[in-house]
């Protein structure tokens, strides 16, 4: 027998139903248990809050994760991008191609360097860069190309290392969206010469605020150890070895230490990562069964050869095929207490860029009509069941399937 409430529950929570949600799910969110708790509050009780031995264990744990021989952890992903441009010498003149689907943080390290970010667009129905834009976008004054796997799924490495050789730029890696996945089964974070990760709350694993770069290339390596204590030749460690208080700075460096509190977060988070993929997939798996019965729902396309670490789960909504445009959706997913969200604005339309070299250069339609349909669903490893079938219901009355 029917009740009231499941009629009321058909009206729309935006004209005055009731929601299938009383509470806001967020698109994503950390998950910290009492073994994290128990983790900082070990570091808290000893001797070393920065510069100590967790941050050492907690960058082998991370190389070892993604097979690199190093990893380098600093404050936080952005950090871990401008250090990246800083390791490859970027500076005036300079210009890197990064595709214009992303956060800004990508473009803003290049700027940081006083380099110029070119814009390349995407394909339309994976988001992810099109290497004949990237190829196209090249010039004598560009020094590196960065790939973005975004939402989570690998870019077409073999081509972009292919135009990387030819033209003699750097491969380098935004890997913030991919920690965990895999191309052609290598590891994301062992594919470019460097990679960046995020450890902010809403990535695959947190350290409150964190980020590293994974690379093969020990002088790199150092390169960036050294960025991250202001360009000093010597950290506390060497000078105490070597018993002497003197150091040089030749080139000007930041403070982007990573605490080892926040290390020892890190680490016991990145021993759950495998779980957490395999719940991140088993979520995007619901959802694509249950949006291929809705017309004008368009998941992302999944490419073979490689392991999505589904950071996001995005749909395009076709306006002409299920009768709502993209901002309606919006709009009625969050009155239902689903906290969509929209990932990203084309990085070429921001103020900072859209009237300078960047972003007159930039000619990247696909992404620009993509960024109309685009929308972003709930997905973090802490979602249960019940939270995975709200977000369908929400869904299906949304896009009037009930
Ligand atoms: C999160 C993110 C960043 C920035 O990381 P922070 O840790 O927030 O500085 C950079 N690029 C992409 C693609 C991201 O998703």
């Amino acid at each position: 027998m029917k009740s009231s409430t499941d009629c009321k529950s058909k009206t729309l929570a935006v004209v005055g139903g009731e929601p299938v949600r009383t509470s806001m799910l967020p698109y994503g969110q950390q998950w910290i248990d009492e073994d994290d708790i128990a983790a900082v509050v070990e570091v808290l009780r000893g001797n070393w809050l920065t510069t100590g031995p967790a941050v050492e264990r907690f960058e082998a744990a991370l190389a070892k994760r993604v097979g690199a021989k190093y990893a380098v952890a600093v404050s936080n992903g952005t950090a871990a991008l401008h250090a990246m441009m800083h390791a490859i010498d970027v500076g005036p003149g300079d210009h890197v191609v990064v595709p214009t689907m992303t956060f800004a943080a990508t473009a803003s390290a290049v700027r940081y360097c006083r380099g110029t970010p070119i814009f390349a667009d995407v394909e339309s129905d994976t988001l992810l860069v099109d290497p004949e834009d990237f190829e196209r976008k090249l010039t004598k004054s560009v020094k590196a190309i960065v790939a973005v796997d975004f939402a989570g799924q690998p870019c077409d490495y073999n081509a972009l290392r292919s135009i990387a050789e030819r033209h003699d730029v750097a491969l380098l890696t935004d890997g913030c969206h991919a920690l965990g996945a895999t191309y052609d089964g290598q590891p994301v974070g062992s594919i470019a010469k460097m990679t960046a990760f995020s450890f902010h709350p809403v990535k695959h694993i947190t350290a409150g605020e964190g980020g590293a770069i994974t690379t093969n290339d020990e002088a790199l390596a150092d390169c960036m150890r050294q960025f991250r204590n202001h360009c000093m030749n010597r950290d506390h460690h060497s000078r105490q070895s070597q018993a002497t208080w003197e150091y040089d700075i030749a080139k000007l460096g930041f403070n982007y230490r990573l605490t080892d509190v926040q290390c020892a977060l890190a680490t016991n988070q990145l021993s759950k990562l495998d779980g957490w993929l395999t719940r991140r997939r088993e979520i995007a798996a619901a959802y694509d069964e249950a949006f291929k019965k809705i017309p004008g729902i368009a998941p992302l396309r999944q490419k073979p050869n490689r392991e999505n670490a589904f950071h996001l789960y995005i749909i395009r909504v076709i306006a002409n095929e299920c009768g709502i445009d993209r901002a309606t959706a919006f709009e009625r997913l969050r009155a239902e207490g689903i906290g969509v969200n929209v990932h990203y604005q084309p990085i070429h339309q921001l103020s900072l860029y859209a009237n300078d070299e960047s972003g007159q250069t930039a000619n990247c339609p696909r992404a620009a009509a993509a960024y109309a349909e685009i929308l972003t669903l709930p997905i973090f490893p802490k979602m249960t069941d019940d939270d995975v079938a709200e977000v369908i219901a929400a869904g299906r009355k949304a896009f009037g399937k009930q």
